[in-house]
């Protein structure tokens, strides 16, 4: 078994309820969710004028390999709306790998560890919540010091339920 971090992201439509379809297929699809962040609120990243987003983070034992677990994703990505049009534009459902044990990956199709999770906040702080002492395989520091080291100043706010 592996172990699996993953972001959900969305900005479109009932975005609590597409977050709460997408951790049913996950489960249904990849494996067990061993744990979940809470949902953060956070100010559209690279394009302004745009619905906030939530996102959350889950932690999640699987066998699948990383392009099996791309292909179903984005398969859930689909089956909720997500329709790929303007980079970083508004979406439903997106739903990105950030870890695969400590698999390094550097492919056209694929990069892993997710190229983006030392720069952005909204990566960080929900990840934070579930994983401070994960190490970054390449970068060899916890997700905790990577926060700490963020130059981000992008709002993300824990919602408190
Ligand atoms: P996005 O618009 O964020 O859904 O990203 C689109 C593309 O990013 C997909 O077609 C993937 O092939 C590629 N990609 C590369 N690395 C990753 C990753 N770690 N997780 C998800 N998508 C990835």
């Amino acid at each position: 078994m592996c172990k699996v971090y993953l972001l959900l992201g969305g900005n479109l439509g009932n975005r609590e309820n597409n977050i709460s379809l997408a951790l049913n297929y996950l489960e249904k699809e990849i494996g067990v969710i061993c744990k979940k962040s809470s949902i953060y609120e956070t100010k559209a990243w690279g394009l302004r004028h745009q619905p906030d987003f939530l996102n959350l983070a889950v932690e999640m034992k699987t066998d699948l390999k990383p392009l099996d677990i791309l292909k179903r994703t984005q398969e859930i990505e689909n089956l909720l709306g997500r329709r790929r049009e303007e980079k970083w534009g508004a979406r439903t459902m997106d739903i990105d790998i950030l870890f695969h044990d400590d698999i390094i990956i550097q492919t056209k199709e694929l990069t892993i560890p997710h190229h983006l999770i030392m720069d952005r906040m909204f990566v960080l702080k929900p990840l934070n919540e579930i994983a401070p002492n994960l190490i970054h395989p390449i970068l060899n520091q916890t997700i905790d010091q990577l926060l700490k080291s963020c130059l981000d100043t992008l709002l993300v706010k824990q919602r408190i339920t």
